[in-house]
């Protein structure tokens, strides 16, 4: 059976990696991950569907036990993508999305290089800020301190398998599609499957 895919989604925040990854769940071809966290819920945040809230403990017990496929800390909340649900989906032949912060794909990238891992960036750094200011979660100094982090993010780029400029949504969303079909189309990770069904007939 053909093994899913692992796509992850990354990039600057306020690039809108979850906005577009929202989109693509939409579609229905492709199966969420869950992450945890030791970050307290927001409002209109759901227990094991926005994210599964844990205290440290629970955290340090996970990593003790192996249970993540990537953990990282950002701005002081852990946050960590379970790993038996997502080996479960692709053992299932299930695409899987993982939506995460860039050490966190990073490391996926290194534990399981065949993991497809797309940029989304924002079309401008002016953009950004608007995008940030516009939320209105952040001060004029955390706008900034954001912009020039997001420029460092920008500089690591080569890393990533693809990359997605989120100017109009349903453009980006559009080409992340694309960059999803040609990994489901690709050669590269052999095709025995499918030569054995023409051999069949
Ligand atoms: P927030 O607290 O705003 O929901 O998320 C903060 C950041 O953590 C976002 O950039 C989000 O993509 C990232 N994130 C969410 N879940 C995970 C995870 O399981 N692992 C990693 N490395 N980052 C995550």
């Amino acid at each position: 059976m053909r093994q899913g895919k692992l796509f992850v989604i990354s990039g600057p925040s306020g690039a809108g990696k979850g906005t577009i990854c929202n989109e693509l769940i939409k579609t229905g071809n492709f199966a969420l991950s869950v992450s945890m966290t030791t970050r307290t819920p927001r409002t209109g945040e759901i227990p094991g569907k926005s994210y599964f809230f844990v205290t440290e403990e629970e955290f340090v017990r996970t990593i003790e036990e192996g249970g993540f496929l990537e953990h990282a800390q950002i701005y002081g909340n852990r946050y960590g993508t379970p790993k038996g649900p997502v080996l479960r989906q692709l053992a299932e032949g299930r695409d899987v999305i993982l939506e995460i912060e860039m050490q966190g794909a990073l490391s996926v990238k290194r534990s399981y290089p065949d993991a497809v891992l797309i940029f989304i960036l924002p079309p401008s750094l002016a953009v950004l800020r608007q995008r940030l200011a516009g939320r209105g979660t952040e001060t004029e100094e955390e706008i900034e301190k954001r912009s020039s982090q997001c420029l460092s993010e920008i500089r690591m780029i080569n890393d990533y398998d693809y990359y997605v400029v989120n100017d109009v949504l349903s453009d980006a969303v559009a080409d992340a599609l694309a960059i999803v079909r040609a990994e489901q189309l690709s050669t590269g990770a052999g095709c025995d499957e499918l030569i054995r069904k023409y051999e069949e007939e």
